[in-house]
């Protein structure tokens, strides 16, 4: 079934449960109409690097328009020069010579999402064996208003902020986290949405939750909730928004002028009795072993040492290249191993 054709009668209704015949909804995604701003999942990790860079090549243009030359100058330089670790098949590490740590930048947001990750995945994964409950991603929405993205985001999170209070959230959620993710219509208006990992308690319809988010907007009723199968997909989901809260090829410098002014929006957050979970959890050893095992042994990778992959063992050494060379460098490690290999995140040993 085509994810993105699926009718909105069978994602908005949250089926309850039926005695023993009871079966999950299939992982199903949630179309915004219009609002379809992140990247197919299918493409290459090389046209991903292409893509990215075309996207900082877009953001210096702008950047330049609006004389932040100091701006345009530090994404110039964010991984403008990169070291890999590599046995010349398997690629361990890429490694920057400088991060500009700007909020747009693909490159440094992909490195902070996966941050967030290895930071959350942990600490849901406790929340859940401490709880019963069920993790869903919700998305609320909001009436498109001529207002600017920061009124936007305010009235946004104002609702979510009722709606917590109420009566009918807290007996179905345990709280979650929130990320914001920002597009625009056709018309221009801001369409600023909130996408939801809320541990659910029990099930519900919902009718119910969406008579609840008009009570506290006023005027928005469209949200839509699937329930999480894989909690790592599922958060990879939600914390993609963080890297990529919009579609910067569309952009133009007005609307980086108005991001420029959002310097201290926070993008990504937790709530409930899951905040309060995240503050007290300590990563045991053996949760640092569930999420950071990869990690650490690409980490402790230097030059000389063996390829970790299976049945390569090839020792590895450091190639020196311009961040123009790196998709290609991908195109042909990936005919090399003629293994089309999961995306490559940067100091992530990859996984076959
Ligand atoms: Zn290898
Ligand atoms: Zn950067």
């Amino acid at each position: 079934m085509n994810h993105l054709t699926l009718s909105t009668a069978l994602i908005s209704r949250d089926t309850p449960p039926v005695k023993s015949q009871w079966k999950p909804l299939p992982h199903t995604y949630v179309h915004l109409g219009g609002t379809k701003s992140q990247p197919n999942p299918r493409r290459t990790r090389s046209q991903r690097a292409r893509e990215r860079i075309q996207t900082k090549d877009h953001l210096m243009v702008l950047a330049r328009e609006l004389h932040e030359v100091e701006l345009a100058d530090k994404i110039d330089r964010c991984h403008s020069r990169l070291s890999v670790l590599t046995c010349g098949r398997h690629i361990h590490r890429v490694i920057p010579n400088f991060t500009c740590e700007f909020r747009l930048c693909p490159d440094c947001g992909r490195r902070r999402s996966r941050k967030l990750q290895n930071k959350y995945l942990p600490m849901m994964r406790g929340f859940l064996l401490r709880h019963k409950v069920a993790p869903v991603h919700l998305v609320l929405t909001q009436t498109h208003r001529a207002e600017t993205r920061n009124q936007s985001v305010k009235r946004l999170k104002d609702a979510f902020t009722k709606l917590q209070r109420r009566e009918f959230w807290k007996k179905h959620f345990k709280g979650g986290t929130w990320s914001l993710e920002f597009t625009k219509d056709k018309n221009g208006l801001h369409h600023t949405h909130l996408h939801i990992i809320g541990f659910r308690r029990k099930f519900f319809d919902i009718e119910l939750l969406r008579d609840e988010w008009l009570a506290v907007t006023g005027d928005s009723y469209v949200l839509h909730l699937k329930p999480i199968q894989d909690l790592a997909a599922g958060l990879r989901e939600v914390v993609k928004y963080v890297s990529k809260p919009l579609d910067i090829r569309r952009f133009g410098a007005d609307d980086l002028r108005e991001f420029l002014g959002l310097k201290n929006m926070r993008m990504f957050g937790t709530f409930g009795e899951f905040r309060d979970f995240c503050k007290d959890f300590e990563l045991s050893d053996n949760d640092g072993a569930a999420v950071g095992e990869l990690e650490s042994l690409a980490r402790d990778l230097v030059e000389g040492c063996a390829c970790p992959h299976p049945q390569c063992g090839e020792p590895l050494f450091d190639v020196r290249m311009s961040k123009n060379e790196l998709p290609q460098f991908y195109d042909r490690m990936d005919e090399r191993t003629k293994d089309p290999m999961p995306e490559f995140r940067t100091g992530n040993y990859v996984r076959h």
